[in-house]
């Protein structure tokens, strides 16, 4: 199986990396990450031209950039997939994206004889590198289960979540949602415990092994503690997830109340320079209010 990867950032370069580990022939290409691809290159990789020259020699392709216009411009620009695909190529995108634009791509692609399937995923950079990442999957079954033993080599839990275009990436926003609401969770308490005179050090130890313990507690608290604000998950790409989960949201007639919350003290973190910190930095949103920092 040949195998295209297109997007080496963040997320895209270790899980290609694993890809080379696991034996797999890949050739990849990222638009603007030059440093990336001679690094996959230097681990084995084919070096890619373009996004259409990688279609041209892979019978699968992955997609992994920033959002659906990404997606969209990578298989339908001038040289991108679609260029250049083989009868029956499979594309896999792996990008957080929009639901309903994910089975419109998957629905075009469909038109040139292109088959896709959202595997959107969840454990960040860490996860990436160990290969142990949730992968949240949609799309015909019979294409996930061709994938199966693929996407067990970036991925420690593979779900296939439906057989809809977008079921994938619907689950995704599920998990941002949570994600978001428990990180605000965690600033708002910890900025409170701090400025009643009680040791962040202390709620963590004491409260970490209970009710409101988290996955989310004990990888972003620590951060917290330690300013350490180095992505990680960058604040503009969770607010990316969070208007697509309130535009879904909006367009089902579901209330979006808690995400809506979070999304706004994003988005004042953006426009006060923080949208290039990890997620982790919404407690500098409590701290500009309270005026006390929480740290060890
Ligand atoms: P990133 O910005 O670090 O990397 C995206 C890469 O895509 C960049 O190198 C960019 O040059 C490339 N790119 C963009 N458009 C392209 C195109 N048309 N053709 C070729 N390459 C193109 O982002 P990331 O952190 O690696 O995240 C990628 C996706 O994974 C996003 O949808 C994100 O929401 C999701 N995700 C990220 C994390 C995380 O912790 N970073 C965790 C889970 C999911």
């Amino acid at each position: 199986m040949k195998v295209g990867f297109i997007g080496l950032g963040i997320m895209g370069r270790p899980m290609c990396k694993n890809l080379l580990k696991a034996g797999y022939e890949v050739t990849a290409y990222d638009l603007y990450a030059a440093a990336a691809l001679d690094d996959v290159v230097s681990c084995g990789a084919v070096r890619g031209t373009s996004n259409a020259d990688v279609a041209s020699k892979s019978d699968v392709v992955i997609t992994m950039v920033p959002n659906s216009p990404n997606v969209r411009a990578a298989v339908f620009d001038k040289g991108g997939i679609a260029e250049d695909a083989k009868e029956g190529l499979d594309i896999i995108d792996m990008s957080s994206i929009a639901p309903l634009e994910s089975k419109k791509i998957a629905e075009d692609c469909a038109k040139q004889g292109i088959n896709m399937m959202d595997a959107p995923v969840s454990g960040g950079e860490p996860k990436a590198i160990d290969g142990t990442l949730s992968i949240m999957c949609g799309g015909p079954k019979a294409m996930f289960d061709k994938y199966t033993e693929l996407l067990n080599v970036m991925g420690a839990s593979v779900v296939h979540c439906g057989d809809v275009n977008g079921a994938g990436n619907t689950v995704k926003l599920a998990n941002q949602i949570i994600v978001a609401v428990n990180i605000a969770a965690c600033a708002e308490a910890y900025s409170l415990s701090t400025m009643a005179g009680v040791d962040p050090e202390k709620v963590f130890e004491a409260i970490r092994g209970g009710l409101a313990g988290s996955t989310v507690m004990d990888a972003k608290v620590p951060m917290m503690m330690d300013r350490n604000f180095k992505p990680g998950f960058r604040i503009d790409l969770h607010i990316k997830d969070l208007n697509n989960a309130l535009d879904t949201g909006h367009g089902l007639g579901t209330p979006m109340l808690l995400t809506s919350a979070v999304q706004e003290m994003m988005q004042w973190l953006h426009n006060n320079g923080e949208g290039s910190s990890d997620h982790s930095a919404i407690l500098k949103f409590y701290e500009n209010i309270t005026g006390t920092e929480v740290h060890r």
